[in-house]
């Protein structure tokens, strides 16, 4: 099968460095590459900028009614429109973190973003980032890849990039913050983030971007041969 024809099911927890794996996999396959992260940003930014309360659960369910979110590709680039505004900018900030996370765990909003994503799945060619990805969105996809890296490795990588940008952080309350994050997120009832069984688990410590990228196209073209 052509390499350019895989889907390919990208999940894993955060700090792993998927979404920057996948954009570089995309980029050097001719692959599009969908941040499915994006779309629980833009149903919680619906939420803030309705004066909604990220747990008002029964609120939530209620305004999805109301909320239209077109998905694009321009120059390979993904564009999200919430109700006909490209909200890509504003879907970045700590508050639309925190409002995805809390919409995320409400079945009826994955199941209102189901659509959505399966329809961008069925085109084939794509490399899709998230957590749920392997096991819910595309069971049949060709490759699935569940990249991870141990608690430490992230922390040092998170608290790498903090400090860079000038915020004073302490590694131990950073590790801390992943230990507990993971504990939430696997042990969730809705989508909790697990490998597909038939993933492979790919623990990238010491592996930079590059490397990382290169495992992920090898693995892909392994996939080609055999489909
Ligand atoms: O990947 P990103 O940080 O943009 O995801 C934002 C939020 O959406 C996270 O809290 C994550 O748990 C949730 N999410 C999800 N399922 C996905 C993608 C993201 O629950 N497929």
């Amino acid at each position: 099968m052509d390499i350019k024809k895989l889907r390919v099911a990208l999940d894993g927890p955060s700090g792993a460095g998927k979404s920057t794996v996948a954009k570089g996999v995309a980029a050097a396959a001719g692959l599009i590459y969908v941040d499915t992260g994006a779309l629980y940003r833009t149903v919680g930014l619906y939420m803030a900028d309705h004066g909604i309360d990220a747990y008002a659960t029964d609120e939530i369910i209620a305004a999805l009614d109301r909320v239209s979110i077109e998905l694009a590709y321009e120059n390979g680039t993904q564009i999200v429109r919430l109700c006909g505004e490209d909200v890509g900018g504003r879907i970045r900030t700590e508050q639309a973190s925190y409002y995805a996370s809390a919409v995320s765990k409400i079945p009826e909003v994955r199941a209102f973003l189901l659509k959505t994503q399966q329809d961008i799945a069925a085109q084939g060619g794509v490399i899709m980032d998230g957590r749920d990805i392997g096991t819910v969105i595309m069971p049949d996809a060709e490759l699935k890849v569940f990249i991870t890296a141990t608690p430490e490795e992230r922390a040092r990588r998170r608290y790498k990039e903090l400090t860079e940008k000038g915020q004073s952080v302490n590694y131990d309350d950073v590790l801390e913050n992943i230990i507990a994050r993971d504990k939430q997120d696997s042990e969730r009832e809705t989508a909790p983030l697990k490998p597909a069984d038939d993933a492979i688990v790919f623990v990238n410590d010491g592996y930079d971007l590059d490397a990382s990228i290169k495992v992920v196209l090898e693995l892909m073209a392994r996939r080609a041969k055999t489909r």
